[in-house]
């Protein structure tokens, strides 16, 4: 399992439950059987709950940023979004 991010942008930009989720940023649907499926996506501020701009976001499967796969990277699961140096 991974336990580091391919880029300080894409955390960044990684919509959190307790975070930010306004603007434009990413998220992924996490499916039982098949792969997560990572969006791009642009998002209204300050409505609650968070509400997309379009109806549909754009399926990334590179990072916007630095290029990894993501599906290869977080194939096996998102690495926590607080490092120790961080809070
Ligand atoms: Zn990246």
């Amino acid at each position: 399992m991974n336990s580091e991010w391919c880029c300080a942008e894409f955390r960044e930009r990684f919509f959190q439950t307790q975070g930010r989720q306004d603007g434009l940023g990413i998220l992924w649907f996490v499916h039982s059987r098949a792969a997560p499926v990572f969006v791009l996506e642009y998002r209204h501020p300050n409505r609650t709950p968070p509400e997309p701009i379009a109806e549909d976001g754009i399926k990334l499967k590179f990072c916007p940023w630095c290029g990894r796969n993501l599906l290869e990277h977080y194939g096996s699961g998102l690495p926590p979004f607080h490092s120790a140096s961080s809070d």
